[in-house]
């Protein structure tokens, strides 16, 4: 039998949210330990190497809050920073907190159980260890594991496979290839204009083009970070009772039915120029209103037609079949213009479906494709896909993925009902994935440590949602999303991108600040829509 490893709480998982997790339980004086999948810190901006990888917010909101010395000494170079500066900024974060000693790297959690006689979760690793702790943190991400490629004859490819969610660390170079490259989502309009620039020909395959805005990224401009410094503790308090977790977004009131077609087009215009997501907040009807959002689709259509010299190439890049922003917006740099090279192709899939990839490439129903490289940037099992991997089981042994079988069913998108102290990062039915998501991810991780906090001191063992405040709170997360223009998209938010996976809206439209004061007032009145009990062992 292996030692047990004994913890006060155990935490998966060492990207944003574990790193501060680890960080705030040993400032609390609890024993905690990270295990982490992966061989360094990082998460996110560990795995995603791909090239032109890099955030779609601007950095200085993309980045902790909770200490003023560590924002003090971190400076930005890029006002959108890349993948590498991110991960230097994350080991950066485990070093002056010394958060390595508490990381146990390559190894993954396969199983979480739940022991009802002492109130404790047994955790198993990949590696035949066990850990028993009060505490089970899941800070496992909501895009952490990779859509299986789901095309025929994949196996059979004998030319270099990537997936841009697990791209290898010594990098890729292109020069010369001949490239396919499967997928218009974010990660591929990041990475398309940069394998263009290497391949000798890069061809696009499209099944659904995506609304992207520009980002206008350069180096970051030392007036703003010097104004952000002076008034940070105000700016990210802001932020934190923000829509959308982050002032950069610029959200309006004005509602566009209510505009003339000029001011329309002067918002829009402005909103271009400024870049990144302001874009998506230029007028409050946008997600709610389909009139309001056509004016919104007309614009972008517009400047697609603007940028892409041959117009039929323009027509197949622009989104027709759902309304802008309700897919999380591509937020690119030169995506667009990369059609107006001489070594770039696009393939429609609608017109003319992958059949099977071959040996050599692959072969669409009008012809056969030949590549040294296929890239596949084809996205994530969203949100459920990380805690779907392991084998939780709470009260009676009732397994989480049986329990979640027709969608997720979580209170507050922190606790599901029927697993006692096991909290979850960013979980379903939190605002998570439509945020600033270190906003999110720090709100989460100091409201569970409040609460553990509150449990110790009130000698409270264990805490629970209650199946009233769950069911409850799962009827308004779905109340809500079905007001907004969200649930008409296929987009991986509805689960729609994964075969099999149950429609519902995965996260809280409701707004960043609305719900920080919800969990507020739970944690307020003494947690309330949790059921708490005393330690048992
Ligand atoms: P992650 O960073 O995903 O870290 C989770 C870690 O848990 C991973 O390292 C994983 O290996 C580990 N893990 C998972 N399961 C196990 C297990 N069973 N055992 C052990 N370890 C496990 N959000 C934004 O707000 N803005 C952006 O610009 C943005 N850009 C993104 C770009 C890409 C390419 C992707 C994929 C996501 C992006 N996101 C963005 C979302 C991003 O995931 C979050 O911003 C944030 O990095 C999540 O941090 P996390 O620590 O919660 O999860
Ligand atoms: P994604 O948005 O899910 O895009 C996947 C793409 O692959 C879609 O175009 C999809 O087409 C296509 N696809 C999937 N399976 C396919 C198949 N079998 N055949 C053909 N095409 C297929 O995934 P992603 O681009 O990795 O982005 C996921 C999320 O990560 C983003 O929404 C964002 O939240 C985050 N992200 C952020 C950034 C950033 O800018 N900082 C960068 C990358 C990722 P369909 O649409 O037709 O299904």
């Amino acid at each position: 039998m292996p030692e047990t490893t004994n913890l006060d709480v155990v935490i998966v998982g060492a990207g944003f949210s574990g790193l501060y997790m680890m960080h705030k339980m040993r400032g609390l004086g609890f024993s905690a330990r990270v295990y982490e999948a992966g061989s360094g810190v990082g998460g996110t901006w560990y795995w995603n190497r791909y090239p032109g990888a890099r955030v779609d917010i601007e950095s200085q909101e993309y980045s902790y809050s909770f200490s003023p010395e560590l924002e003090d000494e971190w400076v930005w170079s890029e006002r959108y920073a890349a993948q590498p500066e991110l991960l230097k900024y994350l080991n950066h974060v485990a070093d002056r907190f010394d958060l390595r000693r508490d990381i146990q790297f390559e190894t993954r959690i396969t199983a979480a159980v739940f022991d009802e006689a002492s109130g404790r979760w047994t955790v198993s690793t990949n590696t035949g260890e066990v850990i028993s702790a009060r505490f089970c943190v899941m800070a496992i991400g909501c895009l952490s594991v990779t859509k299986d490629v789901d095309l025929p004859g994949a196996e059979t490819y004998l030319g270099h496979a990537y997936h841009t969610g697990h791209w290898p660390h010594e990098g890729v170079d292109f020069t010369g290839q001949s490239v396919g490259v499967i997928g218009t989502g974010s990660s591929a309009i990041q990475s398309i204009p940069q394998i263009a620039k290497q391949a000798a020909h890069l061809t696009v395959f499209q099944r659904t083009p995506n609304f992207s805005v520009p980002a206008h990224n350069g180096p970051a401009d030392p007036e703003i970070a010097a104004r952000w410094k002076a008034n940070r503790a105000e700016l990210r308090e802001q932020a934190r009772r923000s829509a959308g977790g982050f002032l950069s977004m610029d959200t309006s009131e004005a509602l566009a039915v209510e505009a003339t077609p000029e001011e329309r087009q002067q918002t829009f215009e402005a909103r271009w120029a400024q870049g990144g997501f302001c874009m998506g907040a230029a007028f409050a009807d946008i997600t709610v209103d389909l009139t309001a959002n056509a004016y919104a689709v007309e614009f972008v259509a517009g400047k697609i037609r603007e940028i892409v010299k041959d117009p039929e190439v323009a027509e197949k890049l622009i989104p027709k079949t759902y309304p802008f922003g309700t897919k999380r917006l591509c937020v690119d740099t030169g995506y667009h213009a990369t059609y107006n090279r001489p070594n770039v192709t696009l393939v429609d899939l609608k017109e003319t479906p992958i059949e099977t990839i071959t040996p050599t490439g692959l072969r669409t129903s009008a012809k056969d494709y030949a590549f040294d490289s296929i890239v596949y940037a084809i996205g994530f099992d969203a949100m459920t896909g990380p805690l779907g991997r392991i084998d939780i089981r709470g009260r009676g042994g009732m397994a989480l993925r049986d329990k979640w079988t027709a969608g997720p069913r979580t209170y507050l998108g922190l606790m599901s009902a029927g697993f006692p102290n096991l909290f979850m990062v960013t979980g379903p039915g939190s605002p998570s994935v439509l945020s600033n998501m270190v906003t999110s991810i720090e709100q989460h991780v100091d409201w569970i440590s409040d609460c553990v906090t509150w449990l110790t001191n009130h000698q409270q063992g264990v805490i629970e949602a209650t199946v009233e405040a769950e069911d409850a709170w799962v009827d308004h997360v779905n109340e809500t999303a079905n007001t907004t223009l969200y649930v008409k998209a296929n987009s991986w938010y509805l689960g729609a991108n994964i075969p099999g996976k149950p429609r519902v809206f995965l996260p809280y439209v409701g707004g960043v600040g609305v719900y920080r004061v919800k969990c507020e007032e739970v944690a307020a009145k003494g947690y309330e829509g949790f059921a708490l009990s005393p330690a048992t062992a």
